[in-house]
């Protein structure tokens, strides 16, 4: 019997380069689909990739899966990385143990590593450096042409947003942008940490390290190569340190600022503000309106941060970001006609993603409340 044979879109452009976007094409190319990769990104190891991520079980490691790199992961992974140890602001350990519900064998791995790990599967060329989207201009039929800031433009069948907490490929499906979730970030490092730091290594143990107390928090997490990345968390005015005077490029008076919040806390803790490899990066957390939807809209979707920003309290961010590429690569393969391959991925993204971020926001208003500490114990032992 004669098929007509799938029309998979001809060229299926995938905006960004981070987690989600780069799982997206490697799953399609596993499958046959043509796509491309833009990134602003100069070059791969352009920017601080940053950080440590759990793999989870039903979407970080289903997209690993997918992406037929589980095995390559299973060589970098830490297992050891997902402990997790509860202070208070007296230093004195709450919790120290695998948390029972996400303890099902998440193991962690460091950004960069993943990032690598999805880029070096990816044939050849796939991904184009040094091409920030400016817009995206609607063709009619579902076709975009690309404006890029260094002149260039490329047309495209199916467009799909992976760039993140500030996508421009989002307006053309919303006009939602993100809010200040009311926390900031101030993150810092320490080098060699069992060597050069350690009293602060072995407060934070082998995974991560949180304490918490009255809208502040304190979270210090493994990585690899001896590295612990520190978050010094507060719930603050966005412009706390103009309010305060103080000018975020000098290392000396951001350490001030926050000796100065974090009065009252122990040495020992307040060590991780002053033993700095690093210097301070000030990270303020926003997030997207919940729920955040779009009405279909054929030729292109979203996916990641691009569609559902979370505080990182969700714990989840990246892990969504890859089962959403995996999902949209697979619904393209699978169904003869693209719009109703995204369509499919967006019923089944859409409620995923608002169920997370009403957690990720929950967990954000426990972990800086005025008794958090108790709120986040009484999370991790499934007392809530
Ligand atoms: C402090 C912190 C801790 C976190 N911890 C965790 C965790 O433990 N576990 C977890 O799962 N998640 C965590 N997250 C969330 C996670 O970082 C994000 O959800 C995840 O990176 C989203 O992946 P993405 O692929 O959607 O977008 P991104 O990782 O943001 O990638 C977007 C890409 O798009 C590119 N880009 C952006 N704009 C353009 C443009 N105009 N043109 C071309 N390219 C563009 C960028 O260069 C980037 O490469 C954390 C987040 C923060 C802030």
């Amino acid at each position: 019997m004669h098929r007509t044979p799938a029309r998979t879109p001809a060229r299926v452009a995938v905006v960004g380069a981070g987690p989600g976007g780069l799982t997206c094409a490697r799953v399609l190319q596993r499958h046959g689909v043509e796509v491309t990769v833009h990134d602003l990104g100069a070059a791969p190891a352009a920017r601080d990739q940053g950080g440590s991520l759990d793999m989870q079980a039903g979407t970080g490691q289903y997209a690993l899966r997918a992406a037929g790199l589980w095995e390559k992961f299973g060589a970098l992974a830490r297992p050891e990385g997902e402990r997790t140890r509860l202070l208070g602001r007296d230093g004195k350990t709450l919790f120290d143990a695998v948390p029972p519900r996400e303890g099902q064998g998440n193991p962690e791995i460091d950004r960069g590593q993943l990032r690598d790990l999805l880029l070096d599967s990816l044939a050849p060329g796939t991904v184009r450096w040094g091409h920030k989207l400016e817009r995206a201009e609607p063709l009619g039929a579902g076709r975009h042409r690309l404006h890029f800031a260094n002149g260039e433009t490329a047309e495209t069948d199916l467009l799909v947003g992976a760039d993140g907490a500030w996508s421009r490929v989002r307006r053309l499906l919303s006009d939602a942008v993100p809010v200040y979730t009311g926390v900031t970030f101030v993150e810092t490092g320490l080098n060699e940490a069992e060597a050069r730091h350690p009293e602060l290594a072995a407060l934070t143990g082998e995974g991560t390290m949180m304490a918490l107390d009255d809208n502040l928090g304190l979270v210090a997490q493994r990585n690899s190569g001896g590295h612990i990345r520190v978050y010094a968390g507060m719930r603050t005015p966005e412009d706390w340190h103009r309010r305060a005077g103080v000018d975020l490029a000098e290392p000396a008076a951001v350490r001030a600022a926050l000796l100065e919040r974090f009065a009252g806390w122990s040495p020992a803790l307040r060590g991780f503000l002053t033993e700095t490899d690093t210097g301070y990066v000030n990270r303020p957390l926003y997030a997207l309106p919940v729920p955040h939807t779009w009405e279909h809209t054929e030729g292109v979707t979203l996916l990641g941060d691009a569609a559902h920003l979370m505080s990182p309290f969700s714990g989840m961010g990246a892990n969504l970001a890859m089962r959403d590429g995996a999902d949209l690569a697979q619904a393209l393969a699978g169904h003869p006609e693209p719009d109703e391959a995204v369509t499919a991925y967006e019923k089944i993204l859409l409620p995923r993603s608002t169920e997370a971020a009403e957690g990720a926001a929950e967990g954000i208003e426990s972990a800086f409340a005025p008794d958090s500490a108790e709120q986040v114990l009484a999370h991790l032992t499934g007392r809530h």
